[in-house]
Formats: C-alpha cells, sequence, structure tokens
C-alpha cells in the first residue's frame, strides 16, 4: 500500500513505487530454492495518512511505538479500500516527497500488546519503506521481509558496520557482493531440509561434499557445534544467481551464537584472507571464502575445518574438538529423538556434536507468517535445532522471560 501524507502529498502515481520493488519477489523465490513464494498485491491508490510525515518521530530515532502508530494509522487509513484479513503482512510504501521518512524498518508485533487490527485480523508484520528503497534497491524487500521471517541484522550496530559477516547473506548488507542468504538461514527457514546439513555425531572426522548454497539440491552446510547456542558452520559459495558478483568463493566458514542479540553478531565469519587487501567494491570479510588446502582452526574449541578440494561443489572436512575441551562439555541441548541421549549411549562421554533437532513451541511458529501460512510444518519443527532456543527466547518475551522488545522488535 501506498502512503502520502497532508505535508507531503504525493505528486505521482504508485506504478513506479511497486515496478522498483516489484523483482524481490523473483529473487527471494531464487534464494528460496522455490520454496518461497512472495506473492505481493499492490494496493494503486494513495492512502492519506491521518498525520504529517514530520509527526512519527523517524528523524530523532523511532520507537517501537511510534512505528506501530505509523502502521496502525496507515492500516486505518486504507481499510475502507481493502480486506487485511487476506493478508500474512503489510508493506508501507511512501511518497517520494516524503523526505520525513528516510529509512525503512520492520514492524514485528509485540505479543504482549494489543497491536493493530483491522477486518478481525491482527496484522502482525508490517515493513515500512523509507526513502533510502530507492538507494538500496529492490533488495530491501528480502533484507525487511527476512526480519518479519525472524533473521537478524548480521551488520554491527555499533563499530565498523561491516565487521561480522561483510557482504555475505543479504541480512548483512542489501548491497553486498554475496547476499544469498547463508545456508544456516536457509536451513532455519526451512529451505534447505535436515538431510542436507551434514553434522559430526560425537569426536571425530568427518568429510562432506558441499553443494554450492545459491543452488537447490545437495548437502548444503556443515554444521560443528560447539556449546549450548554456538557452531560453526561451512558452506559453498559460487559466483552464480545471487551470489553472481560476489568478491571471493570457495568455503565459507562461520560461527553462529544464536544466544547474540541482532546487530551484535550472531554470526561472525572467519576470514581466510584477513591481511588482503580488499579491491574496490569488498570489503575486508568478502574475501573469507577459503581454498583448497587452506584450513581454519579454533584453539579454543578444537575446530578444525580443512578445505580439501575445490570444482564445481567444494569440499569440506571437520574434525570434532579433542575430549579435553572445556566449552564443550556443557550440557548439549536436546539431541535428535531417534537418537538416545548421551548419558545413555554405550561409552558415550563426548559432548553431542552434531546439532541435534528439538521441537519448538507451537506458538513460536505462529508468530512466523510463512509458517502460519504452511500449516504443515506446525508439525514438530523438524528443522528448529537447539542453539535457536535462546533465539526464540529473544523472540518471546511473554512467554520465554524479559527481553526488551523494544530494542528488538525495530530492526532495520
Ligand atoms: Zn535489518
Amino acid at each position: 500500500m501506498y502512503v502520502d501524507f497532508p505535508d507531503a502529498p504525493a505528486t505521482d502515481t504508485t506504478e513506479p513505487y511497486a515496478a522498483h520493488l516489484a523483482p524481490s519477489a523473483a529473487w527471494m523465490r531464487t534464494a528460496g530454492y522455490g520454496r518461497l513464494r512472495l506473492s505481493v498485491t499492490s494496493l494503486h491508490r494513495w492512502i492519506r495518512m491521518p498525520a504529517d510525515s514530520t509527526s512519527y518521530g523517524f528523524a530523532r530515532g523511532l520507537t517501537f511505538e511510534a512505528h506501530e502508530k505509523y502502521v496502525r494509522d496507515a492500516i486505518a487509513a486504507a481499510d475502507p479500500y481493502t480486506d487485511f484479513s487476506r493478508y500474512d503482512m503489510v508493506y508501507i510504501v511512501p511518497t517520494r516527497t516524503a523526505a520525513a521518512i528516510p529509512f525503512s524498518p520492520t514492524y514485528l508485533y509485540d505479543p504482549a500488546t494489543s497491536g493493530v487490527a483491522a477486518d478481525g485480523t491482527r496484522l502482525k508484520w508490517a515493513v515500512t519503506f523509507g526513502q533510502d528503497m530507492w538507494r538500496w534497491g529492490h533488495k530491501v524487500v528480502a533484507h525487511e521481509t527476512g526480519h518479519t521471517f525472524g533473521l537478524p541484522d548480521l551488520y554491527s550496530f555499533t563499530g565498523p558496520t561491516h565487521q561480522y559477516a561483510g557482504g555475505w547473506d543479504i541480512m548483512g548488507d542489501i548491497a553486498g557482493a554475496a547476499p544469498q542468504f547463508l545456508g544456516w538461514h536457509s536451513w532455519k527457514l526451512g529451505w534447505t531440509r535436515d538431510r542436507q546439513v551434514a553434522g559430526l555425531a560425537g569426536r571425530g572426522h568427518r568429510t562432506v561434499r558441499l553443494t554450492p548454497v545459491e543452488r537447490p539440491g545437495g548437502t548444503k552446510i556443515a554444521v560443528l557445534r560447539t556449546g549450548e547456542t554456538t557452531a560453526y558452520v561451512a558452506e559453498s559459495r559460487r559466483p552464480v544467481r545471487n551470489d553472481r558478483s560476489a568478491c571471493s568463493t570457495g568455503v565459507l566458514i562461520y560461527r553462529i551464537d544464536s544466544a547474540t542479540p541482532t546487530g551484535e553478531g550472531p554470526v561472525r565469519v572467519m576470514s581466510a584472507n584477513p591481511s588482503t587487501t580488499p579491491p574496490a567494491g569488498c570489503t575486508q570479510l568478502d574475501l573469507a571464502a577459503f581454498q583448497p588446502g587452506q584450513t581454519f582452526t579454533d584453539p579454543d574449541t578444537g575446530v578444525r575445518i580443512a578445505v580439501r578440494a575445490g570444482g564445481p561443489a567444494g569440499m569440506w572436512s571437520g574434525s570434532a574438538a579433542p575430549e579435553e575441551d572445556s566449552d564443550l562439555r556443557g550440557s548439549p541441548g536436546r539431541s535428535r529423538a531417534a537418537r538416545p541421549p548421551r548419558s545413555a549411549r554405550p561409552g558415550g562421554r563426548g559432548p553431542e556434536q552434531a546439532v541435534g533437532v528439538i521441537g519448538g513451541p507451537d506458538s513460536f511458529w505462529e508468530h512466523l507468517p510463512f509458517v502460519r501460512s504452511r500449516p504443515t510444518t506446525k508439525q514438530p519443527p523438524q528443522h528448529l535445532t537447539a542453539p535457536f532456543r535462546a533465539e526464540i527466547a529473544q523472540k518471546k518475551p511473554s512467554l520465554f522471560g524479559e527481553y526488551d522488545t523494544r530494542r528488538f522488535f525495530v530492526c532495520w
């Protein structure tokens, strides 16, 4: 839907706005291996907001309440023209003349409040675009929609902006050189299946043939769990499809910590080339991919990941941590149901190295629009793993404890 304001009336038609953002649907369909279909319906008329564009507080740092009021005002003003019960989420696009709406935050409802409702439906998710949509291009839709799916920001809210993830994953940089979603994210969203994830069930060694995350099929990620909320992930990146402008290719290795909040480095890319000067258009971490012959080691956890061969698919070889590693002796989380718990396994003294699959609360899945649209995934969510639990805790403050929702729910 398209909005203008008493102090910023529209002077053009809505069609160019729709055309500017429209390629995002195809981009996301490619990113999701065809498993995501973003179906957007435009309400082609200008919806006049009840208050001036300068009244919503975008200029001085947007609060959750002010942002929600913006969404509520837009929904109320558009209500006579559409049936909101037909939609999972709302995209609100302002007229170009509204300079006071400069950026594009995502609204995620706060389950502790009554929120925004129309046509008997609670509007739980909205992206409110700003003038930066013209600078970012259509991929701003993918980034912000990623937030409505529960993905965090991978760039840094403080310090060097791209110190954690460079231009990998669109949640790291909308304009990044390799914006394909990380395999970890793809797994969380169900685009990558459990059988496409390789792990280690204990101490040991395993060689995995990875297929590029830009394409469907094959083994997408190798995961070495290192703690209750942490793991190392390896995946193959190739300069094709959504990553055709990638600055480096090979095996991307990153550490995830699902207990780390959005914007503080929940994903940290390990660099194979930390001292190489990046060419123009690339950040230092854009050169992070490991090549055959290169090895990543983490002395703290004993994790060792060696790239054995390249070629069309890339190879990964991981070694689990040595038994004396103390970090791995923490409670490993619930393991895959089909596998006996560690204590029940004969001789099972090592930590659970593979990422175990756990069941999650249904209420979390109702939190996500794409799941609500696909009720079959409300069965025990097979791609929910133990490291996600801390992340869930952050997102459901009313059910899982205290969290600063005002900060988390306004993200851009
Ligand atoms: Zn964001």
